[in-house]
């Protein structure tokens, strides 16, 4: 016998998850702050020397007592795109701020289509404000960001980390520590700023030094023609390394290349989102994709890259703009629900920094981060060291002191 309709309507009332839905809950502030934070040694890429990193945070205040967090950074300024940090936080208090005061916060892809239709570009801008939602979102119905974005399918990342120090033997050395803690055991190299033959000597270094323990990988940044990449991938394929990130800046140049060494393609700054995924795909551009949350434009962005790699049979690693802990972790919550993640990740970037600004730092051991498992992203700032280190701090200047007298 089948129930009645109204005694299944009964059980449904009855069910612990009937009618849970968040409270309501409008936005009542955005605030956004810059925080500049020196990293532990200089980060040099092919095309910028980094030796601090700027935080823009965005703070949502909702009418429920909710606080969100979102991050926005860029590696080097504006060395690698069209965003600074500087120009998004002058874009959301200008632009984004006014659309989003008074709106549904429960309604978070609804907000931000309507601030998609209102803004063009603006991916990092975005991604940071999408992140400050979903966290508000996370504390207002005690769910972690990850299962707002669907569902994670693990608790914890394989993190890479990035040899950009310029010297071999600092590198080797810097390498051997991070195995000997078990931190790290996936090494990306920064190749691009010497000549080819100089860059795979490196390479082959490296590789020798730490040998099977370790995976090696080489980031050149677009830095190469077609033809140094052609003689640069026979070079790396003999040093031993696996894997190959944007070494030339075109999509055909990469299609070209891909399949024909023994060594993955990888697609990172030809990847912008989802049309450029789509592209990537059509031209066969890649075997992997370097999936950003920032460069595609925010969490569920990053999520339909790799909906389309998946059907694509691409296959993927969660890449970094080296953001901070909350930029960080929001990208590992999103990782986390990509179906598979073949070739791990790279969030190290809270590692890269000298200063802390969590109450708990993020827990990285055993080569992997871990993902939290309370509500948002479930992370707090220390509010005292971020108002330390806020651009806009009270100062005093002080001048040379004056002579004494004699
Ligand atoms: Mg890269």
């Amino acid at each position: 016998m089948t129930p009645s309709n109204e005694a299944m309507q009964a059980q449904i009332r009855q069910h612990p998850a009937a009618g849970a839905t968040a409270p309501s809950a409008v936005i009542e502030a955005v605030e956004t702050m810059l925080v500049d934070l020196p990293t532990i040694r200089p980060h040099k890429l092919s095309m910028t020397t980094m030796s601090g990193q700027t935080l823009m945070l965005v703070r949502v205040r909702c009418s429920d007592g909710t606080v969100g967090v979102g991050e926005g950074t860029t590696i080097g300024g504006l060395a690698y795109g069209a965003e600074s940090p500087e120009g998004m936080k002058l874009a959301i208090d200008t632009y984004f701020a006014p659309q989003m005061l008074g709106a549904d916060a429960n309604r978070v892809p609804t907000l931000m289509a309507h601030l998609g239709k209102g803004i063009r570009d603006n991916r990092f801008a975005k991604c940071a404000v999408e992140t400050a939602l979903f966290d508000a979102l996370g504390h207002r119905t005690g769910l972690p960001v990850s299962e707002l974005l669907g569902g994670r399918l693990r608790d914890r990342l394989p993190v890479a980390w990035t040899l950009a120090s310029g010297d071999t033997g600092r590198d080797i050395e810097e390498a051997q520590q991070m195995l000997q803690g078990r931190r790290h055991q996936i090494f990306k190299l920064k190749i691009g700023r010497r000549s080819v033959r100089e860059d795979v000597a490196h390479v082959a270094a490296v590789k020798k030094a730490l040998g099977a323990h370790a995976s090696v990988r080489v980031d050149v940044n677009m830095a190469w023609t077609e033809l140094q990449a052609q003689r640069g991938l026979a070079g790396l394929v003999d040093a031993g390394c696996e894997l190959v990130e944007q070494p030339v800046a075109s999509v055909d140049a990469l299609a070209r290349l891909k399949g024909r060494f023994p060594i993955a393609v990888m697609a990172d700054e030809s990847l912008t989102g989802p049309a450029t995924a789509f592209a990537l795909a059509r031209a066969a551009g890649a075997d992997v994709f370097a999936i950003k949350t920032e460069q595609s434009g925010g969490l569920q962005a990053a999520q339909q890259v790799a909906a389309i790699a998946d059907a694509a049979q691409i296959e993927l690693y969660g890449g970094t703009m080296l953001e901070g802990a909350v930029g960080t972790i929001a990208s590992a919550h999103a990782f986390a629900t990509f179906r598979d993640l073949q070739w791990g990740t790279e969030l190290f970037g809270p590692l890269l920094l000298t200063e802390e600004i969590l109450a708990q730092p993020l827990d990285y051991s055993d080569f992997h981060l871990t993902i939290p498992k309370t509500a948002g992203l479930g992370i707090q700032l220390d509010e005292d060291r971020v108002r330390h280190f806020r651009r806009d701090r009270p100062r005093v200047s002080v001048g040379p002191a004056a002579p004494r007298a004699a």
